[in-house]
Formats: C-alpha cells, sequence, structure tokens
C-alpha cells in the first residue's frame, strides 16, 4: 500500500479500524526516508529508535480507544524548533551539535497528541533564505525536478511532504518560509496569523513576525494540525488568548457571496504561462458562488524593502546570544589565550561558524539600528509597516480575502540566483505582505508551469484562519492539482 500518499484522515481511519499499526507505518516512512532521501536530501537527523518508540506507545493508546486525529502519525519538523534530548541545528555550524534542552510548544502538543516525530528537517541557515542552499550541511532537491531547488527556508519541510517522507511536517514563516517552499514543491502550506500558535522553542529570526505552520498534503490535513498546535501559550508572551476556532469543522461553509480580492497588476506581472494559469483559479472561486473584486495594494509594493530592513535588525539582535561563550560553536582560542580579548573570542568563534548570507543580516541589522541610520532606516520602515497594515485593514472592509500568486516564478536551479542576494530578496514579493501585518495565508497547488507545481496565496484579517482555510480546501474540492505527486521512488 502506498501509504505515502494518504492524508491524515485517511490513515487515521486506518490506525483506527486495525488495519495498520503505528509502528508499521513508522517503519514504511523510516524505510521511504533511507531509499529517498539520499538524493532528495530534505532531512538533517532521523530518529529511529525514538520514533519506533513514540509509534508504540501511540499504538498502545489507540488499543485503549484513544481516538485523537494526529495519533500514531508520522510528522517530521523543521530543525529550527526545540525537540528535547535531540539534535536542534538550525542548519548551522554554530548549532551543529546542541541538542535541546527542552521542548518547543508544538511539539509538545504534538506529543501528547500523540503524533510520531520522526527527524529534523534541512533549512537555510537560521532560516534566512528563499531555496535551502543556505543550509550550512547541504543542498536540499526539489522532489519535481532534482537539478531545482524546493524554496525556502522551510525547504526541507516542504520536499519531505511532496516526496512523501512523512504525512504532514512542520515549517516556520516570518516572510514566506512556509508558503513559497509549499508552492514549488506543490503542497499546501499555513502560515498561521502572528501569535496564533505559540513560538516557544522556536529559534528566533524576526520575532515580531516568525510563526510556526503546517505543511501538508491538503487543506483538511493543514485544519487538522492546526487545531492541535494553535492556542494560548503562557511561555509566549506574545501568544494570544482569543478562542480558537474548530478549523476542521468549519471547512465546509457556502461561500456563495464570499468577496475574494484581486490585484491584476500582481497577477499580469507575471510570465504569461503563470498568469493563464494563476487566472483559472479564478475560474474556479466563481463557480464556486465566490465574487472576484479587483483590488489595489499600492503599498504592497515596499513591503519587501521594510522586510528586508525590520528582519536584519532583528536577527541582528537575536543571534547576539550565539557567541560560543553563551551559547554554539566555539573556536580553539580559548579565553586564558587571548589576553582577554574577549572582542577576538566572539570574532573568532562567529566568524568561522556563521554563513554568508547570515553575516551579510547581521551587518545590514547592526547597520540600520546604529546611531545616525536608524531614524533614515529603521524608524521608517517600522512607519511604512504600519502603512502596510492599515492597508491591508481598509481592504477587509470590502473583501473577505485576497488572492495572489505565492511565487512571481516556479521553482528556478540549484546555483541558479545564489550568488544574488537581491535576486533572492526579490523572491518574496508577494509573501511579506500578509507577514508584516501579521495575517493568516495559505499557498495551495494551483496548477502546473512547463511541469513544474505553482502555487496561489490566500489570506484574510487577523485571526481568521477559518476563512483561508475554508476557501483553499472548497478549491481543492474543485481541483486536482494537489492530488498529483512527483515521480520520486
Ligand atoms: N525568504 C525570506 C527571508 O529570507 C523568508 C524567510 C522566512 O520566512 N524564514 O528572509
Amino acid at each position: 500500500m502506498e501509504y505515502n500518499k494518504l492524508t491524515i484522515s485517511e490513515l487515521h481511519d486506518l490506525l483506527q479500524a486495525g488495519k495498520l499499526s503505528s509502528l508499521d507505518l513508522t517503519e514504511f516512512f523510516l524505510a521511504r526516508i533511507e531509499k529517498i532521501d539520499s538524493s532528495l536530501k530534505a532531512c538533517i537527523s532521523i530518529f529511529k529508535e525514538e520514533a519506533r518508540r513514540q509509534a508504540k506507545k501511540a499504538d498502545e493508546r489507540i488499543a485503549q480507544g484513544e481516538k485523537n486525529k494526529l495519533l500514531g502519525i508520522p510528522y517530521l519538523c523543521k530543525d529550527n524548533i526545540l525537540t528535547k534530548g535531540l539534535k536542534t541545528t538550525a542548519a548551522s555550524k554554530m548549532l551543529e551539535n546542541y541538542i535541546a534542552p527542552y521542548n518547543a510548544t508544538v511539539i509538545e502538543k504534538l506529543n501528547n497528541e500523540g503524533a510520531v516525530l520522526l527527524g529534523k528537517t534541512n533549512l537555510d541557515e537560521f532560516a534566512h533564505g528563499a531555496s535551502t542552499e543556505n543550509s550550512a550541511f547541504f543542498v536540499t532537491r526539489n522532489p519535481w525536478d532534482l537539478e531545482r531547488v524546493p524554496g525556502g527556508s522551510s525547504g526541507g519541510s516542504a520536499a519531505a511532504v511532496s516526496a512523501g517522507l512523512s504525512v504532514f511536517a512542520l515549517g516556520s514563516d516570518t516572510g514566506g518560509s512556509i508558503r513559497q517552499p509549499a508552492s514549488f514543491c506543490g503542497v499546501s502550506g499555513l502560515k498561521p496569523s502572528y501569535s496564533r500558535v505559540s513560538r516557544y522553542g522556536l529559534i528566533s529570526m524576526t520575532s515580531s513576525t516568525d510563526v510556526i505552520g503546517p505543511i501538508t498534503k491538503n487543506v483538511e490535513d493543514s485544519a487538522l494540525v492546526m487545531n492541535v498546535i494553535s492556542g494560548f501559550d503562557q511561555n509566549d508572551l506574545s501568544s494570544c488568548s482569543l478562542e480558537i476556532d474548530d478549523y476542521l469543522k468549519n471547512l465546509n461553509k457556502n461561500l456563495k457571496g464570499l468577496k475574494l480580492g484581486v490585484e491584476y497588476n500582481f497577477i499580469d506581472s507575471l510570465d504569461v504561462k503563470m498568469s493563464d494559469q494563476i487566472k483559472k483559479s479564478l475560474a474556479v472561486f466563481e463557480s464556486l458562488g465566490v465574487e472576484i473584486i479587483p483590488i489595489s495594494l499600492p503599498y504592497n509594493k515596499y513591503a519587501g524593502s521594510v522586510y528586508y530592513i525590520i528582519t536584519p535588525a532583528e536577527i541582528s539582535s537575536n543571534l547576539a546570544r550565539l557567541d560560543g561563550i553563551r551559547y554554539g560553536f566555539s573556536s580553539d582560542l580559548k579565553v586564558e589565550q587571548s589576553n582577554n580579548n574577549l572582542n577576538d573570542i566572539y570574532l573568532k568563534n562567529r566568524g568561522q561558524s556563521f554563513g554568508e548570507e547570515v553575516k551579510r543580516r547581521v551587518i545590514l541589522g547592526t547597520y540600520t539600528l546604529s546611531s545616525g541610520y536608524f531614524d533614515a532606516y529603521y524608524k521608517k520602515a517600522m512607519a511604512v509597516k504600519e502603512k502596510i497594515k492599515r492597508e491591508f485593514e481598509n481592504i477587509f472592509e470590502t473583501v473577505d480575502a485576497v488572492l495572489t500568486p505565492s511565487s512571481p516564478h516556479i521553482a528556478f536551479k540549484v546555483g541558479e540566483q545564489v550568488d544574488d542576494p537581491l535576486k533572492m530578496y526579490l523572491e518574496d514579493i508577494f509573501v511579506t505582505g500578509p507577514s508584516l501585518a501579521g495575517l493568516p495565508a495559505i499557498s495551495i497547488p494551483a496548477g502546473f508551469v512547463d511541469n513544474l507545481p505553482i502555487g496561489i496565496q490566500l489570506f484574510s484579517k487577523k485571526f481568521n484562519e477559518t476563512i483561508v482555510l475554508n476557501l483553499a480546501d472548497q478549491f481543492q474540492k474543485k481541483t486536482d492539482y494537489h492530488q498529483k505527486n512527483p515521480n520520486i521512488n
């Protein structure tokens, strides 16, 4: 049986009916990872024994009559989310041997539910990037074409779900890192509203926009995972105590009369094959009774510039603790040999263990926060961020949700633009706006261009995950793009 093609609900039914054990399912995925991941390179660590132990425990709980939806379901997790007693590297040499002392809240919640953690996935170092080429360890490949990137920074998680190495995976999204790789790999990726899912135990990148979310085969699975991982957490000061919806139950609400905003300038800016394919999805929504409303988002064009000022600023501050003394890699230069020159030690520890992109961001961030430049860059960026937020608030007075492309093009080739940071930053033009505004946004498969998957992004008001998931789920009930699998075996 091709368990790699089944969704959470389908596997849940088999597990509950006693037709399959979680241990067998876990062995199936461990064997598949062993076979496929040597060419795909989606995983950094695999925890075979720990996964088997969790699977046996899940089987006992099933035998005792527990019916949790994710009980016994194997998953993978991006390697910037802490897992107690297990390696968490953030794909950096700085944390290559770091064993997390506690579990992130999302991992704790998934443990309580009975999901089975198979291992950790590759990412751009500290989640800085859009291709997973910035990993300090290796480049993850796109399962649809191994010469291409899977997107990033959650490229390992998206490639793994697309290739069927686990049923679902966790990613993190600060400025597109769930949605863009989801679109490149033909899977569904939800960035929840900021503060909807606890960030406790997520290695901080940009604390004002970081959020953990699910990467799945379809939207129903995203709703199922969201039902488990979202909610208030006293360990996360930004966590929100608003009650959460039952995301699964709300999937089947009638869409008739719903208003979907479309900025046609975004779509028309794409290559014609991409724009034609994206326009087809508008027709699908219309057939569901959704009204398409042309909108204009003039401030969105500044989202990338604002994001690439705020993000490095927060990175430079968040990564300061990684100095090889408090945390992380320590070079062979020791305090006693340094004539008490701590600066030399920091320089060596950080210089030898941070990659180029991380260094670039630390330098940029330190610059924009420095006196003399703070007002011109950081303060200005924060002001424009408010304008962008307000622009969205105004739009949501006339429409219920917005549709855009997820990415300006199909997955690019490994090495094609890795030496051009600005080009890489432009990957994020459609996804950084909703991040800056803290909005819930999903990318779902919307067809193929040159045999590679493309995605559409749907987003709505803060905390309105329900409408985003409902729109996306009903789109999938009318299309079969999400059911196509790459030919990798
Ligand atoms: N591509 C974006 C960046 O490089 C997204 C990163 C993210 O969301 N973690 O910053």
